[in-house]
Protein backbone atom coordinates (compact mmCIF):
# COMPACT_ATOMS: atom_id res chain seq x y z
CA UNK A 1 0.00 0.00 0.00
CA UNK A 2 1.63 3.37 -0.86
CA UNK A 3 1.81 5.59 2.15
CA UNK A 4 2.24 8.80 -0.62
CA UNK A 5 0.98 11.88 0.86
CA UNK A 6 0.24 14.94 -1.37
CA UNK A 7 0.55 18.08 -0.13
CA UNK A 8 1.94 22.01 -0.64
CA UNK A 9 4.35 22.80 1.74
CA UNK A 10 4.65 26.19 2.53
CA UNK A 11 7.43 26.76 4.70
CA UNK A 12 7.62 30.49 6.45
CA UNK A 13 11.73 30.72 6.97
CA UNK A 14 13.17 29.31 3.83
CA UNK A 15 16.49 30.27 3.61
CA UNK A 16 16.73 29.89 7.74
CA UNK A 17 19.36 28.29 9.00
CA UNK A 18 16.82 25.23 10.62
CA UNK A 19 15.14 24.62 6.98
CA UNK A 20 18.85 24.29 6.02
CA UNK A 21 20.26 22.21 8.51
CA UNK A 22 17.04 20.11 9.24
CA UNK A 23 14.22 20.79 7.44
CA UNK A 24 15.21 20.34 3.62
CA UNK A 25 17.10 16.92 5.01
CA UNK A 26 14.17 15.86 6.81
CA UNK A 27 11.65 16.06 3.48
CA UNK A 28 14.47 14.15 1.29
CA UNK A 29 14.56 11.63 3.43
CA UNK A 30 10.39 11.83 2.95
CA UNK A 31 10.87 11.60 -0.32
CA UNK A 32 13.37 8.60 -0.82
CA UNK A 33 10.50 6.53 1.08
CA UNK A 34 8.34 7.63 -1.42
CA UNK A 35 6.26 9.43 1.39
CA UNK A 36 6.50 12.60 -0.87
CA UNK A 37 6.74 11.76 -4.56
CA UNK A 38 4.84 12.91 -7.44
CA UNK A 39 1.90 15.17 -5.84
CA UNK A 40 3.87 17.73 -3.69
CA UNK A 41 5.36 20.87 -3.69
CA UNK A 42 7.30 23.20 -1.24
CA UNK A 43 7.05 27.12 -1.30
CA UNK A 44 9.70 28.74 0.40
CA UNK A 45 9.37 32.28 1.65
CA UNK A 46 12.04 34.27 3.07
CA UNK A 47 13.05 37.78 3.10
CA UNK A 48 15.77 37.44 0.40
CA UNK A 49 14.79 38.07 -3.30
CA UNK A 50 15.93 34.73 -4.56
CA UNK A 51 15.02 33.00 -7.88
CA UNK A 52 13.38 29.39 -7.79
CA UNK A 53 16.66 28.19 -9.47
CA UNK A 54 18.70 29.86 -6.99
CA UNK A 55 17.16 28.26 -3.89
CA UNK A 56 16.91 24.65 -5.74
CA UNK A 57 20.20 24.74 -5.42
CA UNK A 58 20.40 26.09 -1.47
CA UNK A 59 17.82 22.84 -1.50
CA UNK A 60 20.38 20.57 -3.78
CA UNK A 61 23.24 21.83 -1.19
CA UNK A 62 21.17 21.04 2.13
CA UNK A 63 21.11 17.42 0.94
CA UNK A 64 23.98 16.95 -1.02
CA UNK A 65 25.73 13.24 -0.58
CA UNK A 66 28.56 11.30 -2.58
CA UNK A 67 26.75 8.98 -4.99
CA UNK A 68 25.77 10.07 -8.45
CA UNK A 69 22.58 8.68 -7.87
CA UNK A 70 21.68 10.77 -4.73
CA UNK A 71 22.78 13.95 -7.09
CA UNK A 72 20.07 12.53 -9.55
CA UNK A 73 17.51 11.95 -7.01
CA UNK A 74 18.55 15.41 -4.64
CA UNK A 75 17.83 16.93 -8.37
CA UNK A 76 14.00 15.44 -8.96
CA UNK A 77 13.29 16.35 -5.21
CA UNK A 78 14.51 20.10 -5.41
CA UNK A 79 12.90 20.59 -9.12
CA UNK A 80 9.05 20.38 -6.65
CA UNK A 81 10.86 23.54 -4.73
CA UNK A 82 9.32 27.24 -5.50
CA UNK A 83 10.67 30.66 -3.95
CA UNK A 84 8.30 33.73 -3.07
CA UNK A 85 9.98 36.90 -1.43
CA UNK A 86 8.26 37.10 1.31
CA UNK A 87 7.61 39.90 4.19
CA UNK A 88 5.36 38.24 6.76
CA UNK A 89 3.78 41.87 7.55
CA UNK A 90 2.95 42.78 4.01
CA UNK A 91 -0.86 41.29 3.67
CA UNK A 92 -0.40 41.65 -0.54
CA UNK A 93 2.51 39.17 -0.25
CA UNK A 94 -0.01 36.56 1.30
CA UNK A 95 -1.88 37.20 -1.79
CA UNK A 96 0.55 36.48 -4.27
CA UNK A 97 1.33 33.14 -1.78
CA UNK A 98 -2.10 32.17 -2.63
CA UNK A 99 -2.29 32.16 -5.78
CA UNK A 100 0.99 30.10 -6.20
CA UNK A 101 0.32 28.05 -4.26
CA UNK A 102 -3.03 27.35 -6.11
CA UNK A 103 -1.21 27.06 -9.17
CA UNK A 104 1.05 24.37 -7.62
CA UNK A 105 -1.53 22.20 -6.50
CA UNK A 106 -3.24 22.25 -9.57
CA UNK A 107 -0.11 21.11 -11.25
CA UNK A 108 0.86 18.41 -8.79
CA UNK A 109 -2.85 17.63 -8.68
CA UNK A 110 -2.38 17.78 -4.81
CA UNK A 111 -6.10 18.01 -3.86
CA UNK A 112 -5.92 20.69 -1.68
CA UNK A 113 -3.94 19.38 1.54
CA UNK A 114 -1.62 22.13 3.03
CA UNK A 115 1.00 21.97 5.82
CA UNK A 116 2.15 25.46 6.76
CA UNK A 117 5.45 25.05 8.30
CA UNK A 118 6.71 27.95 10.79
CA UNK A 119 10.73 28.03 10.59
CA UNK A 120 11.29 31.26 11.55
CA UNK A 121 11.31 34.10 14.45
CA UNK A 122 8.69 33.11 17.14
CA UNK A 123 7.19 36.90 17.01
CA UNK A 124 6.14 36.90 13.77
CA UNK A 125 4.06 32.97 14.49
CA UNK A 126 0.92 35.02 15.30
CA UNK A 127 1.34 37.45 12.34
CA UNK A 128 1.39 34.85 10.15
CA UNK A 129 -1.29 32.67 11.40
CA UNK A 130 -3.97 36.06 11.66
CA UNK A 131 -3.01 36.91 7.85
CA UNK A 132 -3.47 33.35 6.72
CA UNK A 133 -6.95 33.68 7.69
CA UNK A 134 -7.48 37.26 6.66
CA UNK A 135 -6.28 36.57 3.14
CA UNK A 136 -7.89 33.20 2.93
CA UNK A 137 -5.07 30.59 2.62
CA UNK A 138 -6.31 27.27 4.00
CA UNK A 139 -8.13 25.61 1.63
CA UNK A 140 -11.92 24.18 1.92
CA UNK A 141 -10.85 20.38 0.65
CA UNK A 142 -8.09 18.44 1.96
CA UNK A 143 -6.11 19.03 4.85
CA UNK A 144 -4.77 22.06 6.42
CA UNK A 145 -2.22 21.19 9.14
CA UNK A 146 0.32 23.97 11.16
CA UNK A 147 3.22 22.82 12.49
CA UNK A 148 5.44 25.15 14.70
CA UNK A 149 9.12 25.79 16.27
CA UNK A 150 9.83 26.30 19.70
CA UNK A 151 10.23 28.49 21.50
CA UNK A 152 6.24 28.32 22.12
CA UNK A 153 6.18 31.79 24.06
CA UNK A 154 8.76 33.01 27.03
CA UNK A 155 5.99 32.42 29.86
CA UNK A 156 2.32 31.39 30.40
CA UNK A 157 0.55 34.81 29.53
CA UNK A 158 2.73 35.01 26.13
CA UNK A 159 2.10 31.13 25.45
CA UNK A 160 -1.41 31.97 25.52
CA UNK A 161 -1.87 35.02 23.66
CA UNK A 162 0.41 33.08 20.58
CA UNK A 163 -2.07 30.00 21.09
CA UNK A 164 -5.43 32.22 20.92
CA UNK A 165 -3.81 33.33 17.98
CA UNK A 166 -3.13 30.38 15.81
CA UNK A 167 -6.38 28.94 17.00
CA UNK A 168 -8.20 32.08 15.55
CA UNK A 169 -7.03 30.28 12.51
CA UNK A 170 -6.29 27.03 13.35
CA UNK A 171 -8.21 24.15 15.70
CA UNK A 172 -5.85 22.35 18.08
CA UNK A 173 -6.33 19.30 16.09
CA UNK A 174 -4.51 21.05 13.16
CA UNK A 175 -1.43 22.53 14.93
CA UNK A 176 1.78 20.72 15.31
CA UNK A 177 3.64 21.88 17.93
CA UNK A 178 7.90 20.30 17.60
CA UNK A 179 9.43 19.03 20.89
CA UNK A 180 12.09 17.38 18.37
CA UNK A 181 13.12 15.42 21.60
CA UNK A 182 9.91 13.73 20.97
CA UNK A 183 11.54 12.68 17.91
CA UNK A 184 14.07 11.11 18.98
CA UNK A 185 14.13 7.21 19.11
CA UNK A 186 15.27 6.87 22.72
CA UNK A 187 12.76 9.27 23.77
CA UNK A 188 10.11 7.22 22.37
CA UNK A 189 11.34 3.95 23.54
CA UNK A 190 11.54 4.80 27.40
CA UNK A 191 7.72 4.25 26.41
CA UNK A 192 8.71 0.76 24.93
CA UNK A 193 10.54 0.02 27.94
CA UNK A 194 8.13 1.03 30.50
CA UNK A 195 4.94 -0.74 28.91
CA UNK A 196 6.70 -3.57 26.80
CA UNK A 197 8.14 -4.90 29.67
CA UNK A 198 5.13 -6.37 32.94
CA UNK A 199 8.88 -7.08 34.37
CA UNK A 200 9.52 -3.57 34.66
CA UNK A 201 5.52 -2.11 35.20
CA UNK A 202 5.47 -4.43 38.36
CA UNK A 203 8.16 -2.05 39.98
CA UNK A 204 7.68 1.31 38.25
CA UNK A 205 6.67 2.73 41.50
CA UNK A 206 7.05 4.28 44.86
CA UNK A 207 7.66 0.90 46.21
CA UNK A 208 10.87 0.13 44.40
CA UNK A 209 12.23 3.01 43.05
CA UNK A 210 14.84 5.48 44.79
CA UNK A 211 14.67 8.41 42.36
CA UNK A 212 14.78 9.79 39.07
CA UNK A 213 17.06 11.50 37.13
CA UNK A 214 17.62 13.59 34.08
CA UNK A 215 20.27 15.17 32.30
CA UNK A 216 20.38 17.22 28.91
CA UNK A 217 24.03 18.15 29.01
CA UNK A 218 25.60 20.21 25.93
CA UNK A 219 29.35 20.90 25.73
CA UNK A 220 28.87 23.91 23.48
CA UNK A 221 28.09 27.48 24.92
CA UNK A 222 25.76 29.63 23.50
CA UNK A 223 27.60 29.95 20.36
CA UNK A 224 25.62 32.62 18.14
CA UNK A 225 22.20 32.63 19.74
CA UNK A 226 23.35 34.95 22.56
CA UNK A 227 20.41 37.21 21.62
CA UNK A 228 17.90 34.81 21.83
CA UNK A 229 19.49 33.07 25.02
CA UNK A 230 19.73 36.24 26.68
CA UNK A 231 16.03 36.70 27.09
CA UNK A 232 15.45 32.51 27.59
CA UNK A 233 18.00 30.72 29.57
CA UNK A 234 18.14 27.45 30.40
CA UNK A 235 15.07 26.85 32.32
CA UNK A 236 12.93 28.48 29.37
CA UNK A 237 14.95 27.03 26.18
CA UNK A 238 15.39 23.42 27.73
CA UNK A 239 13.66 22.42 31.40
CA UNK A 240 9.60 23.63 30.18
CA UNK A 241 9.91 21.46 27.06
CA UNK A 242 12.35 18.90 26.54
CA UNK A 243 12.99 17.81 30.13
CA UNK A 244 9.24 18.08 30.99
CA UNK A 245 8.42 15.97 28.06
CA UNK A 246 10.85 13.65 29.38
CA UNK A 247 9.68 13.56 32.83
CA UNK A 248 5.98 12.61 31.84
CA UNK A 249 7.50 9.96 29.29
CA UNK A 250 9.02 8.58 33.17
CA UNK A 251 6.22 8.89 35.51
CA UNK A 252 3.00 9.05 33.20
CA UNK A 253 0.04 6.21 33.44
CA UNK A 254 0.15 3.42 30.62
CA UNK A 255 -1.76 4.53 27.62
CA UNK A 256 -4.82 2.67 27.17
CA UNK A 257 -3.93 2.36 23.44
CA UNK A 258 -0.48 4.35 21.57
CA UNK A 259 -3.07 7.03 20.08
CA UNK A 260 -2.92 10.56 19.94
CA UNK A 261 -5.44 11.37 22.83
CA UNK A 262 -4.75 8.41 25.06
CA UNK A 263 -0.89 9.57 25.00
CA UNK A 264 -1.96 12.98 25.49
CA UNK A 265 -4.45 12.26 28.27
CA UNK A 266 -2.08 10.50 30.38
CA UNK A 267 0.76 13.16 29.73
CA UNK A 268 -1.18 15.78 30.84
CA UNK A 269 -2.03 14.05 34.37
CA UNK A 270 1.30 13.17 34.58
CA UNK A 271 1.55 17.25 34.54
CA UNK A 272 -1.52 18.35 36.29
CA UNK A 273 -0.04 15.60 39.18
CA UNK A 274 3.27 17.46 39.49
CA UNK A 275 3.87 18.91 42.91
CA UNK A 276 3.36 22.78 42.49
CA UNK A 277 5.94 24.79 44.86
CA UNK A 278 5.80 28.09 46.47
CA UNK A 279 8.07 30.68 45.44
CA UNK A 280 10.30 29.86 48.37
CA UNK A 281 10.09 26.31 47.79
CA UNK A 282 11.20 26.78 44.09
CA UNK A 283 13.71 28.62 45.43
CA UNK A 284 15.04 26.05 47.56
CA UNK A 285 14.74 22.89 44.90
CA UNK A 286 15.98 25.08 41.50
CA UNK A 287 19.27 25.98 41.30
CA UNK A 288 20.51 28.10 38.20
CA UNK A 289 23.76 29.08 37.44
CA UNK A 290 26.12 30.47 34.71
CA UNK A 291 29.56 29.03 33.18
CA UNK A 292 32.83 30.84 33.82
CA UNK A 293 35.65 30.75 32.03
CA UNK A 294 38.15 27.67 31.94
CA UNK A 295 40.98 25.96 30.49
CA UNK A 296 39.41 22.48 28.48
CA UNK A 297 41.93 20.78 26.52
CA UNK A 298 44.48 23.48 26.98
CA UNK A 299 42.31 25.57 25.06
CA UNK A 300 40.73 28.86 26.42
CA UNK A 301 37.01 28.62 26.73
CA UNK A 302 35.17 32.28 27.30
CA UNK A 303 32.56 32.76 30.61
CA UNK A 304 29.15 32.94 29.60
CA UNK A 305 29.54 37.37 30.52
CA UNK A 306 32.16 37.31 27.70
CA UNK A 307 30.36 36.09 25.34
CA UNK A 308 29.56 38.31 22.04
CA UNK A 309 25.33 39.56 22.77
CA UNK A 310 25.36 38.68 26.92
CA UNK A 311 25.24 41.54 29.08
CA UNK A 312 28.42 41.71 31.45
CA UNK A 313 25.89 41.16 34.98
CA UNK A 314 23.94 38.91 32.76
CA UNK A 315 21.85 36.92 35.56
CA UNK A 316 21.07 34.37 32.50
CA UNK A 317 20.97 30.52 33.50
CA UNK A 318 23.53 28.29 31.30
CA UNK A 319 22.58 25.69 33.93
CA UNK A 320 19.63 24.43 35.70
CA UNK A 321 19.11 21.62 38.61
CA UNK A 322 16.08 20.78 40.11
CA UNK A 323 14.23 18.26 42.27
CA UNK A 324 10.74 18.04 41.11
CA UNK A 325 8.31 15.97 43.40
CA UNK A 326 4.90 14.80 41.76
CA UNK A 327 1.86 14.04 44.23
CA UNK A 328 0.97 10.85 41.52
CA UNK A 329 0.14 8.15 43.82
CA UNK A 330 2.47 6.01 42.43
CA UNK A 331 5.49 7.97 42.83
CA UNK A 332 4.51 9.84 45.67
CA UNK A 333 8.27 10.77 47.24
CA UNK A 334 9.90 9.62 44.84
CA UNK A 335 12.28 12.97 43.56
CA UNK A 336 13.30 13.81 40.49
CA UNK A 337 16.37 15.06 39.64
CA UNK A 338 16.75 16.95 36.20
CA UNK A 339 20.04 18.66 35.36
CA UNK A 340 20.25 20.76 32.14
CA UNK A 341 23.25 23.16 30.87
CA UNK A 342 25.53 24.52 28.40
CA UNK A 343 29.59 23.80 28.82
CA UNK A 344 29.07 21.04 30.89
CA UNK A 345 31.75 17.93 30.63
CA UNK A 346 29.99 15.92 27.66
CA UNK A 347 27.31 16.23 25.35
CA UNK A 348 24.99 13.44 26.63
CA UNK A 349 21.10 13.43 27.18
CA UNK A 350 20.70 10.14 29.98
CA UNK A 351 18.03 9.36 32.32
CA UNK A 352 18.76 6.87 35.00
CA UNK A 353 16.07 4.96 37.12
CA UNK A 354 17.66 4.30 40.66
CA UNK A 355 15.96 1.28 41.79
CA UNK A 356 16.27 0.76 45.75
CA UNK A 357 18.97 -1.59 47.28
CA UNK A 358 18.67 -2.53 50.78
CA UNK A 359 18.77 -5.38 53.43
CA UNK A 360 19.68 -8.59 51.37
CA UNK A 361 20.83 -12.82 52.62
CA UNK A 362 24.20 -11.47 51.22
CA UNK A 363 24.62 -7.92 53.38
CA UNK A 364 23.52 -4.52 52.15
CA UNK A 365 22.60 -4.75 48.24
CA UNK A 366 23.40 -2.17 46.15
CA UNK A 367 21.03 -0.01 44.02
CA UNK A 368 20.26 -0.80 40.76
CA UNK A 369 20.46 1.44 38.24
CA UNK A 370 18.66 1.34 34.65
CA UNK A 371 19.83 3.91 32.50
CA UNK A 372 18.24 4.99 28.96
CA UNK A 373 20.87 6.62 26.75
CA UNK A 374 18.92 9.61 24.63
CA UNK A 375 22.01 10.94 22.48
CA UNK A 376 24.35 11.06 21.15
CA UNK A 377 24.91 6.71 22.27
CA UNK A 378 21.41 5.50 22.03
CA UNK A 379 20.57 2.57 24.14
CA UNK A 380 20.43 1.06 28.02
CA UNK A 381 21.84 -0.41 30.81
CA UNK A 382 20.72 -2.15 33.94
CA UNK A 383 22.87 -2.48 36.57
CA UNK A 384 22.34 -4.83 38.81
CA UNK A 385 23.93 -6.64 42.11
CA UNK A 386 25.67 -10.22 41.07
CA UNK A 387 27.95 -12.46 42.89
CA UNK A 388 31.61 -11.52 42.75
CA UNK A 389 33.78 -14.31 40.49
CA UNK A 390 35.57 -16.47 42.85
CA UNK A 391 34.85 -17.82 46.52
CA UNK A 392 32.14 -16.21 49.14
CA UNK A 393 28.93 -14.78 48.42
CA UNK A 394 29.58 -11.06 47.67
CA UNK A 395 27.75 -8.97 45.73
CA UNK A 396 29.12 -6.95 43.26
CA UNK A 397 27.18 -4.46 40.53
CA UNK A 398 27.05 -6.11 36.91
CA UNK A 399 26.35 -3.86 34.18
CA UNK A 400 24.08 -5.48 30.99
CA UNK A 401 24.53 -3.08 28.37
CA UNK A 402 22.77 -2.42 25.11
CA UNK A 403 23.36 -0.10 22.52
CA UNK A 404 22.07 0.79 19.37
CA UNK A 405 24.62 -0.03 16.20
CA UNK A 406 25.53 2.75 14.98
CA UNK A 407 25.20 2.09 11.79
CA UNK A 408 21.80 1.10 12.70
CA UNK A 409 21.09 4.77 13.93
CA UNK A 410 22.86 6.54 10.89
CA UNK A 411 20.26 4.47 8.84
CA UNK A 412 17.48 5.76 10.60
CA UNK A 413 15.14 8.64 10.17
CA UNK A 414 16.48 11.60 12.13
CA UNK A 415 13.92 13.23 14.86
CA UNK A 416 12.37 15.79 12.11
CA UNK A 417 12.08 13.47 9.43
CA UNK A 418 9.80 11.38 11.90
CA UNK A 419 7.92 14.47 13.26
CA UNK A 420 7.20 15.83 9.96
CA UNK A 421 6.16 12.44 8.39
CA UNK A 422 3.61 12.10 11.24
CA UNK A 423 2.54 15.58 11.04
CA UNK A 424 1.95 14.81 7.10
CA UNK A 425 -0.05 11.36 8.49
CA UNK A 426 -2.05 13.24 10.97
CA UNK A 427 -0.71 11.60 13.79
CA UNK A 428 -0.25 14.17 17.06
CA UNK A 429 1.14 11.87 19.14
CA UNK A 430 4.76 13.19 19.07
CA UNK A 431 4.05 16.84 19.36
CA UNK A 432 2.50 19.18 22.25
CA UNK A 433 -0.38 20.14 23.38
CA UNK A 434 -1.74 23.25 23.74
CA UNK A 435 -3.01 21.70 27.65
CA UNK A 436 0.48 20.28 27.74
CA UNK A 437 2.41 23.40 27.45
CA UNK A 438 -0.17 25.39 29.88
CA UNK A 439 0.86 23.36 32.40
CA UNK A 440 4.59 23.02 31.82
CA UNK A 441 4.40 26.80 31.50
CA UNK A 442 2.37 27.66 34.64
CA UNK A 443 5.26 24.80 36.60
CA UNK A 444 8.35 26.85 35.19
CA UNK A 445 7.05 30.42 35.42
CA UNK A 446 6.92 29.79 39.46
CA UNK A 447 10.97 29.29 39.47
CA UNK A 448 11.33 32.07 37.44
CA UNK A 449 9.38 33.95 39.46
CA UNK A 450 11.25 33.08 42.65
CA UNK A 451 14.69 33.59 40.79
CA UNK A 452 13.55 37.19 39.65
CA UNK A 453 13.93 37.73 43.13
CA UNK A 454 17.55 36.27 43.24
CA UNK A 455 20.15 39.13 42.50
CA UNK A 456 23.06 36.41 42.24
CA UNK A 457 23.56 33.61 40.87
CA UNK A 458 25.59 30.39 41.19
CA UNK A 459 28.68 29.71 38.95
CA UNK A 460 30.50 26.67 37.21
CA UNK A 461 33.54 26.42 35.33
CA UNK A 462 33.42 25.42 31.64
CA UNK A 463 33.77 21.53 31.24
CA UNK A 464 32.13 20.67 34.44
CA UNK A 465 29.04 19.00 35.58
CA UNK A 466 27.34 22.37 37.07
CA UNK A 467 28.09 24.35 40.49
CA UNK A 468 28.57 22.37 43.78
CA UNK A 469 25.12 22.99 44.79
CA UNK A 470 23.81 20.87 41.63
CA UNK A 471 25.22 18.45 43.96
CA UNK A 472 24.69 19.52 47.48
CA UNK A 473 20.68 19.14 46.32
CA UNK A 474 21.06 15.35 46.09
CA UNK A 475 23.28 14.76 48.76
CA UNK A 476 21.00 16.67 51.36
CA UNK A 477 18.65 13.45 50.85
CA UNK A 478 21.12 11.12 50.71
CA UNK A 479 21.00 10.96 46.90
CA UNK A 480 23.76 11.59 44.12
CA UNK A 481 24.15 11.90 40.88
CA UNK A 482 24.49 8.45 38.81
CA UNK A 483 25.87 9.95 35.68
CA UNK A 484 29.69 11.83 36.79
CA UNK A 485 31.59 11.74 33.36
CA UNK A 486 34.85 13.00 35.36
CA UNK A 487 34.40 9.69 37.51
CA UNK A 488 35.03 6.79 35.54
CA UNK A 489 32.75 4.11 35.62
CA UNK A 490 32.38 1.74 32.30
CA UNK A 491 31.58 3.89 29.43
CA UNK A 492 28.96 5.31 29.19
P1 LIG B 1 17.13 31.96 11.07
O1 LIG B 1 17.33 33.34 11.62
O2 LIG B 1 18.29 31.24 10.50
O3 LIG B 1 16.04 32.07 9.91
C1 LIG B 1 14.94 32.92 9.98
C2 LIG B 1 14.19 32.93 8.66
O4 LIG B 1 13.09 33.84 8.74
C3 LIG B 1 15.01 33.37 7.47
O5 LIG B 1 14.62 32.58 6.37
C4 LIG B 1 14.57 34.83 7.26
O6 LIG B 1 14.69 35.29 5.94
C5 LIG B 1 13.12 34.73 7.65
N1 LIG B 1 12.55 36.02 8.07
C6 LIG B 1 12.94 36.79 9.11
N2 LIG B 1 12.17 37.91 9.17
C7 LIG B 1 11.27 37.83 8.16
C8 LIG B 1 10.20 38.67 7.71
N3 LIG B 1 9.90 39.83 8.31
N4 LIG B 1 9.50 38.24 6.66
C9 LIG B 1 9.79 37.09 6.04
N5 LIG B 1 10.78 36.26 6.42
C10 LIG B 1 11.51 36.63 7.46
O7 LIG B 1 16.38 31.14 12.19
P2 LIG B 1 16.44 29.54 12.45
O8 LIG B 1 17.64 29.22 13.26
O9 LIG B 1 16.26 28.82 11.17
O10 LIG B 1 15.19 29.32 13.42
C11 LIG B 1 13.86 29.33 12.95
C12 LIG B 1 12.92 28.86 14.06
O11 LIG B 1 13.24 27.55 14.42
C13 LIG B 1 12.97 29.69 15.35
O12 LIG B 1 11.70 29.70 15.93
C14 LIG B 1 13.90 28.88 16.23
O13 LIG B 1 13.66 29.11 17.59
C15 LIG B 1 13.51 27.48 15.82
N6 LIG B 1 14.54 26.48 16.08
C16 LIG B 1 15.74 26.55 15.41
C17 LIG B 1 16.69 25.58 15.63
C18 LIG B 1 18.00 25.58 14.88
O14 LIG B 1 18.75 24.62 15.05
N7 LIG B 1 18.30 26.57 14.05
C19 LIG B 1 16.44 24.56 16.54
C20 LIG B 1 15.22 24.52 17.21
C21 LIG B 1 14.26 25.50 16.95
Amino acid sequence: MSNEVNAVIIMFGGSGDLAHRKLYPALFGLYRKGVLKDHFAVIGTARRPWSDDYYRGVVRDSVAGSEEEHEAEAEAFASHFYYQSHDVTDSSHYVTLKQLAQKLDDQYAVGGNRMYYMAMAPQFFATIATHLKSEALLTKTGFNRLIIEKPFGHDYPSAKELNDALTGTFAEEQIYRIDHYLGKEMAQAILALRFGNPLLKTVWNKDYIKDIQITLAEAVGVEERAGYYETAGALRDMVQNHVMQLLAYLTMDEPTAMTSEAVHEVKSRAFDQLHRYTEEEAAANFIRAQYTAAAIDGQAIKGYREEDGVASASLTDTFVAGRIMTDAPAFAGVPIFIRTGKRLTRKSTQVTVTFKGGKTPFGEGQDAHLTIYIEPSQGYTLELNGKQLGEGNILTPNRLDFRHDPAAIAAAPEAYERLIGEALAGDQTNFNHWRELAQTWHYVDVITAAWQKQTGIETYPAGTMGPQAAFDLLAKDGHQWYWQPTRVRMAD
